[in-house]
């Protein structure tokens, strides 16, 4: 027997079978004695469009059934080295988005308390306002890899300063980002302006649009990434629109000519050898992903962000 939590085996119990919790771990109350757990947060009160991310941590949780615990391209062995739960949902109110938002940093404060690396299955994008939140007061500011279709850095929506358009910009006015140490990947589309993406110019956010990424591998993109981030602490916020509908068409805000499938692969990979100390996984709308895919491609992609994490054995 292991001394750390391992998922539950096909061979054990099938795989379509038993409680769905992250990739079939065992479940606790809190994140005591854990080194990394994962999180859902079931919210989608501050989204604009199509509605239905309440539902993604347990369709995210359904579709990680067949996740196994060896990383083949890398390597990577998280269950030999970090103990990991599932610790359920973070208990937000469904009428209230503000009052959700503090209850989410105080959830987060009490995850970090306990020295565990959180990886959120989100939810919308809100949710990562409140999770910086708590990262800042435990790290001081963080470096950001933002992968999205948008920015995510509007001055209000609708009158609103907290919505799921708008956390990069709270974040960036509250002191939680490093300076100097904030990528976003993969934006695109139509703006309001042409000057929309500039305000994070301006910040000295690296912006790095889906069109540089198209035809391309990102391995050499990420390596600058490591390079310019060094050995801050670095949160890692996936947008799952960041990719395209033909591969993550479950989702409220779709933007065509996305990132691929292997895009989203090499960009959690090569944050591989980066003091990473939290991760999400954001915008899964289950009821406009029949297929179940987008949940799946969120499940691995949380998965691939488990196997980067400080401590993981790797043979790359
Ligand atoms: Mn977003
Ligand atoms: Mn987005």
């Amino acid at each position: 027997m292991s001394e750390f939590n391992q998922p539950l085996g096909g061979n054990s119990m099938p795989r379509f079978a038993g409680p769905a919790t992250m990739m079939r771990l065992p479940t606790q109350e809190n994140a005591a004695r854990l080194d990394a757990a994962f999180i859902g947060i079931p919210m989608d009160i501050g989204t604009s469009n199509r509605p239905g991310t309440r539902l993604g941590p347990r369709q995210i949780r359904d579709e990680s059934r067949m996740l196994r615990p060896y990383n083949m391209a890398t390597r990577a062995a998280p269950f030999e080295s970090l103990q990991v739960a599932d610790i359920g949902d973070v208990p937000i109110n469904t009428f209230n988005l503000l009052k959700s938002v503090d209850i989410i940093t105080a959830f987060y404060d009490d995850v970090l308390q306990h020295n565990c690396i959180p990886l959120t299955l989100g939810g919308e994008h809100t949710v990562t306002l409140p999770i910086l939140r708590a990262m800042a007061k435990k790290h001081g500011p963080v470096g950001l890899i933002h992968i999205d279709a948008h920015a995510d850095v509007n001055e209000h929506m609708f009158g609103e300063r907290i919505a799921h358009g708008t956390p990069f910009r709270r974040a960036q006015e509250e002191g939680l980002l490093a300076q100097g140490k904030v990528v976003q990947i993969g934006l695109r589309g139509t703006g309001y302006a042409p000057e929309d993406f500039d305000w994070c110019r301006e910040q000295g956010f690296r912006v790095v649009t889906a069109e540089e990424c198209w035809y391309r591998s990102l391995a050499p993109l990420m390596q600058q990434v490591r390079e310019q981030m060094g050995d801050i602490p670095v949160y890692i916020s996936f947008d799952i629109d960041g990719l395209d509908p033909s591969v993550a068409p479950g989702t409220g805000t779709v933007e065509m000519g996305g990132l691929t499938s292997t895009q989203g692969l090499e960009i959690v990979r090569g944050a591989a050898g980066l003091n990473i100390v939290g991760g999400d996984l954001v915008e899964v709308s289950p009821p406009y992903d029949p297929s179940g895919n987008t949940a799946l491609m969120g499940a691995t992609l949380l998965y691939e962000m488990l196997c980067v994490l400080p401590g993981v054995k790797r043979g790359d």
